[in-house]
């Protein structure tokens, strides 16, 4: 890593060679049926077939491999699927791994961890409570901790999929990345944006909650407020004091684009009568972007990350049976595919 805190494409290049034999080289496959419903040809990078079954796995991995001698504890804050990664990369290299996490956290993600012997402490209703009670942690000799997103090794583990999604399809003009804390958008539109500088990058989020988008807008890292989501994953802010994925969303995005629920929901639903595939909310914004016709003058090939497959079931089993989604306050009404 650069002397001055910078990544670049060689890091992502680096990351990819220590992480190969842990994480699946994804397929970017063509979505024909999506592709015919939305009139533009749609590549969907397959990080669903991760073995924790999400993306976060990559950078997750990339920074154990970088932890400090002498480290005995991975810890980190989590919306689920950076803590199922983590506990999924100390068990590998046999360390032990405590994972914080809001009450907001669904509970098949807290399972899915504990399954994996992470140890799960729920501490407040928000993840900056969670990362308030990691940091006091991390505070123990041999804890290292890690980010989900603002970490360099994180943010470069991450960028491995822009590389691999250019490397199979390199007409690809524009990439939809699926956008909360930013590691994951920063890592791969940097190798995206260095490989093939004229490529069209969008930073996809939900629009209640959404803390990079709200950020950016502000030119500055703010708090918003946490409420639920079918995109859950995507909830939780960037962090006041945040040191790199916001300045790289910022210098490497073209734009952010905001979902409602109901288009999320129709876009879960699409995809899996559609494509047969199941797919958490956060997942699929790209293609709720663009089933919405949010995305203007799209004319190449267009790709996004299906990111993580971690549903609620039940949840899950309700959006595609057509039911009525209660989020909170929000009620979501149902409606049958096709209806
Ligand atoms: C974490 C996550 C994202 C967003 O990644 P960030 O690096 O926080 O922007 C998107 N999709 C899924 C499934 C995730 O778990």
């Amino acid at each position: 890593m650069g002397a001055d805190l910078k990544l670049c494409l060689s890091d992502v290049i680096a990351a990819r060679g220590s992480i190969q034999t842990h994480v699946v080289r994804t397929p970017l496959l063509p979505a024909p049926c999506l592709s015919a419903l939305l009139g533009v040809p749609l590549h969907m990078k397959m990080e669903i077939m991760q073995p924790v079954g999400a993306f976060k796995l990559r950078g997750a991995m990339n920074a154990a491999l970088s932890a400090p001698e002498g480290t005995h504890t991975l810890a980190c804050c989590s919306t689920g699927n950076h803590g199922r990664a983590v506990a999924y990369a100390a068990r590998q290299l046999g360390l032990k791994a405590a994972v914080f996490m809001s009450s907001l956290v669904p509970q098949t993600k807290i399972e899915g961890i504990r399954r994996l012997s992470g140890e799960v402490q729920i501490t407040g209703r928000s993840q900056d409570d969670a990362q308030i009670a990691c940091d006091a942690y991390s505070e123990s000799p041999g804890v290292h901790a890690i980010s989900p997103f603002d970490d360099l090794h994180v943010i470069a583990g991450q960028g491995t999929i822009g590389v691999e999604m250019l490397e199979d399809l390199p007409d690809l003009e524009t990439l939809l990345v699926p956008l909360s804390g930013g590691g994951l958008a920063a890592g791969v539109a940097l190798a995206a944006r260095t490989i093939k500088p004229g490529i069209r990058l969008i930073g996809v989020s939900m629009d209640r909650g959404a803390a990079m988008k709200a950020s950016l807008d502000a030119g500055e890292p703010v708090e918003v407020s946490e409420v639920e989501s079918l995109a859950d994953s995507l909830g939780g802010g960037i962090g006041l004091q945040n040191r790199f994925s916001y300045s790289m969303c910022q210098d490497y995005l073209d734009d952010v684009v905001l979902v409602s629920e109901e288009e999320i929901y129709q876009a879960m639903q699409t995809l899996y009568f559609e494509e047969n595939l199941v797919a958490e909310g956060g997942a699929v914004v790209g293609i709720a972007a663009l089933m919405s016709r949010k995305i203007a003058d799209l004319n190449g090939p267009v790709a996004t990350i299906v990111s993580g497959r971690n549903v609620d079931m039940k949840q899950f089993t309700d959006v595609v049976s057509g039911r009525d989604v209660v989020l909170g306050d929000l009620l979501v009404k149902g409606q049958s595919y096709g209806a």
